[in-house]
């Protein structure tokens, strides 16, 4: 079979059997083709109605971030989504709860479909929908784009780590807010492909606690760049970008422990605010910060709210691991319903618990003062 293949000016055709042969290599077994983002796109489509709602999201996400908004931005949900039937149900709760909130949160949900491994393990919706290795991800990349457009139906601005670069343009279109993870903070790829995109994102700090790393990266991020990757119709290209500004820091602790107290957010506000970076910050209340322990979520979110209602207005944000039920559990053939298959999460009654109390918390501090204290905006280096 001839498979077109594209040169700087003209299109060429090249015969498959004779290419896979030039570029036999052991360790690959197989390159099976996959669709285009343009394709799946087609495919699933995102209507004009929706992409004009998204646009607005990420407008309001941004306000909350550069501090127009005084409002917190909660990005929360699972660590993973693995069973389409409970993600669902998960973003229906959360949908239901939002505007009883929204006066004081702003709720954006998980919906993270690639999963960084330490080592090896599942690495999420898009690369195993099936969970039994199979790894079919042509599959996944149908049933992530498809599960990401029924989650938005129930009115939630959506968020997800970009983890493959390569995966990006497959439904970057339908984020409010975007992860660098802090395993990829550091690589030069991911900031060149955050440097290309039209939507908020936070980079994280290293897992060793480094904030280093994710200052490198806003400022390598609002950079034009030219770099390697796909076009929209899965050709190989030169990509030129623009730069992103609106990127922020999402501090989640490290192998040293969390870095949410007092003096470490203030020890970070220095760090940004001496690169000329505005001092927007996020804290994950799972991961490092909570110890692993996801019923420890609470409590840091707690410390966080105190921060913030003792002046300090550069914590904008707030992320947390949350699921059906509490905990989580080992891949297996028996998986329990809503219960997480990657990190622990907190349960839907512990967190509505949780964001109903923070809100009320924050209500009941609201006065025209620190509304005015929030409304000032930082220095920017856009
Ligand atoms: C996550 O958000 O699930 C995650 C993997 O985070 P981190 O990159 O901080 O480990
Ligand atoms: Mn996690």
């Amino acid at each position: 079979m001839n498979a077109p293949a594209t040169t700087q000016n003209t299109t060429v055709q090249l015969d498959r059997a004779e290419v896979s042969a030039t570029f036999s290599i052991a360790a690959r077994r197989s390159a099976q083709p996959l669709p285009s983002p343009a394709l799946l796109r087609q495919r699933l489509p995102l209507s004009a109605t929706l992409a004009e709602r998204i646009h607005a999201d990420r407008n309001a996400i941004r306000d909350v971030l550069d501090g127009h908004d005084p409002r917190l931005l909660v990005v929360v949900g699972p660590c993973s989504l693995h069973d389409p039937v409970c993600a669902l149900e998960y973003a229906q709760r959360l949908a239901e709860l939002a505007p009883q909130v929204e006066d004081q949160l702003l709720l954006v949900m998980r919906t993270y479909v690639e999963k960084p491994r330490t080592t090896v393990g599942w690495k999420g919706l898009l690369y195993d929908p099936q969970l039994d290795g199979s790894g079919d991800m042509a599959e996944g990349l149908r049933l992530s784009r498809r599960l990401m457009l029924d989650i938005l139906d129930t009115g939630l601005p959506i968020a997800s780590e970009l983890l493959q670069p390569l995966a990006t343009g497959y439904f970057d279109d339908l984020l409010g807010w975007a992860a660098i993870g802090a395993r990829t903070s550091e690589s030069q790829i991911h900031r060149e492909m955050v440097s290309g995109l039209e939507l908020p994102v936070g980079f994280k700090n290293g897992t060793d606690g480094g904030l280093g790393i994710a200052c490198d990266a806003m400022r390598s991020a609002a950079h034009p760049h030219r770099h390697f990757g796909i076009d929209d119709l899965g050709h190989p290209a030169l990509l030129e970008t623009a730069g992103n500004s609106d990127t922020h820091l999402v501090l989640r602790g490290g192998h040293a422990g969390p870095n949410h107290d007092a003096a470490s957010v203030a020890a970070a506000r220095a760090a940004l605010e001496k690169q000329g970076i505005a001092a927007r910050i996020m804290v994950d209340c799972s991961h490092a910060n909570s110890g692993k322990n996801p019923l420890r979520q609470p409590q840091v979110l707690h410390e966080v709210i105190e921060q913030r209602l003792a002046g300090d207005s550069s914590l904008r944000g707030v992320m947390l691991e949350s699921h059906l039920f509490d905990g989580c559990q080992p891949l297996g053939d028996e998986l329990r319903y809503g219960v997480s298959i990657t990190d622990g999460c907190l349960g839907w009654s512990g967190t509505e618990q949780l964001l109903r109390d923070a809100a009320e918390r924050l209500r009941s501090q609201q006065t025209p003062q620190r509304l005015s204290q929030l409304a000032q905006s930082q220095p920017t280096i856009r």
